[in-house]
């Protein structure tokens, strides 16, 4: 099997549609499937799987392609990287030249991501080891961690020593300058060599959704004796690398989101062992944040999987702040955010260790309120508790503002009356008071310098529209994509299509490149798959837009053989008239020139270039006009060369 057989296998094994949906969440729509665009900031689902020609296309930011270009891109990978990825989901073993067959130097993520891989193994040596691995297997024991969960989450230890690791790269001579950009060894101060940076830790690797290990994260053992004063932090993160964007990654995804989508619910809790603890008692779609906030990176992420995300906190003020911070990010993002709290101040830990644990747990989550129903909660209490009518209504104004200042104006239609009625039934007024106190309120904080009123660029607006003559040679392309045979299509002009045009037709620098890279193989053969396309098409981006006009002639043709016949038909007489036009022009130009040179021809003395002179010759005027009607033979009048 060659490369080019292996891209074709892994094609035919692979469905688009199951795919794309363990990624994101997919709704059917005619013969389509529709989800959130993972690959621009989707506010509504403009994604769309076509099934039948096993292709995507986001009519947003127009992200398009086929199973090679959605794992690439949804996961930054190369393209060998995601023929191993899709080759090991589908169980085809690749041979061991296609898989090495890329011949590039590695990026520096990918030796970020071998360095990784290395830690992970030789943190779980450590840990296995009867000796060095004593401590960090005490403290899982004490944890109550499971064998499971050890392997689940690919627990190890950082020896108590200095350079551990640092001489074991040294010795094996691996890419150093790796586990340097990783952030598990660094140069001594003073002397030579290479020092540990996580010494006697348990350690946490951090994997991406696909199970790659990006970072490690890594908490202190007791009786440690290579402690320093800086290091001495509960936990140590990796830095963050080419690899590792902290605010955009979260722990325990790899296990969790395929839960997450299943229950389109992603629970967050704030530690590496709460993950694990809920894990091990059946709750499985949980994930922490790293030791920061929930930030909109995080929600882009989780918006794939979930639809609402609950984040539990184990004591009430704690869920207020988060409440607060997360409707300032999430007010107006097409995702709920609900805080619960655990009963009796208890973390999820402790709670899912109790026998009852998982249920409470549930119910907590079931219970979770939205992010502005918890922070109007706090709000109603302190209207009800307040005595008299002008505190009532400084504390409701102030709420009020508070909305404003959010975007209340900018939230979608349904989510703002919910609001606006909540308020009004707090201050026993009906809903149009409330929204002609809003617009006072908003009126008011416009003159006093708005908040919110910076003006963001339009993401959803269309790019340029193409011309006629543009969409003309992309219906064209298009159509030939998606049927290689109408090539040999009688047209208008009596001919065979790939007759009737020409590489000339296509001066539309995308299409025209399109169009000369499939040429040869259309005049050949009577069909075009995928796979074949990949490896006429070497550039991604080129793959990218072939695939996007088959999207575009799909969509105007429904898929219908006839709808595909009057496409091809009105494209191709759409380039046939604008040639003739051209070489219409083209003649009248070079008559008269010829005119021009002939000196002694009265007629063009005093004649400017470029109008028409009244003394045509008779027989200038019929050379005309047969050069029109060659060039156009649809055309049934002959053109009148002077006004
Ligand atoms: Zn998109």
């Amino acid at each position: 099997m060659n490369r080019d057989d292996a891209k074709k296998r892994v094609l035919e094994s692979t469905d688009l549609v199951r795919l794309v949906s363990e990624h994101v969440v997919l709704k059917p729509r005619g013969r389509e499937f529709i989800g959130v665009c993972p690959f621009h900031d989707d506010k509504n689902p403009s994604m769309y799987v076509v099934p039948h020609k096993q292709f995507y296309h986001c009519f947003s930011c127009g992200a398009s392609g086929d199973a090679f270009s959605f794992v690439m891109g949804y996961h930054k990978m190369t393209f060998p990287e995601a023929l191993k990825y899709l080759a090991d989901r589908a169980g085809i073993e690749l041979p061991r030249n296609t898989r090495e067959q890329s011949s590039d130097e590695p990026t520096e993520r990918q030796r970020i991501a071998a360095a990784n891989q290395f830690a992970v193994e030789f943190f779980k040596r450590t840990l296995a080891d009867e000796r060095l691995g004593g401590p960090a297997r005490r403290y899982i024991t004490q944890r109550g961690i499971s064998d499971e969960m050890v392997e689940t989450f690919a627990l190890g230890a950082a020896p108590d020593a200095w350079d551990a690791l640092a001489q074991y790269v040294n010795r094996k001579q691996m890419d150093r300058q790796a586990f340097e950009w990783a952030g598990l060894i660094a140069p001594r101060k003073t002397g030579d060599g290479h020092f540990d940076k996580m010494r006697h830790r348990l350690m946490f690797p951090i994997f991406d959704a696909i199970g790659r290990p990006v970072a490690f994260g890594g908490r202190v053992l007791p009786e440690a004796s290579t402690r320093e004063e800086k290091s001495d932090a509960k936990y140590l993160n990796s830095p963050e690398t080419a690899l590792f964007n902290k605010s955009a990654t979260l722990f325990g995804l790899h296990a969790a989101h395929k839960p997450i989508s299943d229950s389109h619910t992603a629970v967050i809790v704030e530690g590496y062992t709460d993950v694990i603890a809920a894990h091990q008692a059946g709750a499985r779609n949980v994930v922490a944040t790293l030791g920061t906030a929930l930030t909109a990176e995080h929600a882009a992420v989780l918006r794939r999987y979930a639809d609402q995300v609950v984040l539990i906190f184990d004591a009430d003020e704690a869920g207020q702040k988060a409440a607060d911070r997360a409707l300032q990010i999430f007010f107006n993002q097409p995702i709920d955010v609900k805080i619960a709290v655990l009963p009796d101040g208890c973390d999820p830990a402790d709670l899912l260790a109790r026998p009852d644990g998982l249920e409470q747990w549930q119910t907590a989550i079931v219970q979770a309120a939205d992010a502005m129903t918890f922070q109007f909660r706090r709000v109603r209490q302190q209207f009800d508790a307040a005595d008299t009518l002008a505190a009532k209504q400084r504390i409701s104004e102030q709420y009020l503002r508070t909305l404003i200042d959010l975007g209340l104006d900018r939230i979608e239609t349904a989510r703002r009356g919910l609001v606006l009625a909540r308020v009004a039934e707090m201050l026993r007024l009906d809903s149009a008071s409330i929204d002609r106190l809003i617009r006072q309120l908003s009126g008011r904080r416009r003159a006093t310098g708005p908040v919110h009123d910076e003006v963001e660029p339009d993401f959803d607006a269309p790019p340029s529209r193409p011309t006629a003559a543009q969409q003309a040679q992309r219906h064209l392309v298009g159509c030939l994509l998606t049927e290689p045979t109408l090539f040999h299509e009688t047209v208008a002009d009596g001919r065979e299509l790939n007759e009737s045009i020409g590489h000339d037709d296509f001066d539309h620098p995308p299409t025209a490149a399109l169009y000369g890279a499939i040429y040869e193989w259309l005049i050949e053969h009577d069909q075009l798959t995928t796979a074949d396309l990949r490896n006429l098409l070497h550039d991604e981006n080129q793959v990218r837009y072939a695939l996007q006009l088959q999207i575009e002639v799909s969509r105007l043709t429904d898929g219908s053989t006839a709808g595909l016949h009057e496409l091809l038909t009105a494209s191709a007489t759409a380039l046939a008239g604008r040639r003739a036009e051209q070489e219409y022009q083209q003649q009248k130009m070079l008559l008269r020139e010829t005119k021009q040179e002939q000196p002694n021809n009265p007629g063009t003395t005093g004649t400017p270039p470029g109008t028409d002179s009244a003394d045509d010759t008779e027989t200038q005027r019929l050379a005309l006009a047969i050069a029109h009607a060659q060039a156009n033979p649809s055309a049934r009048r002959v053109p009148r060369v002077s006004g």
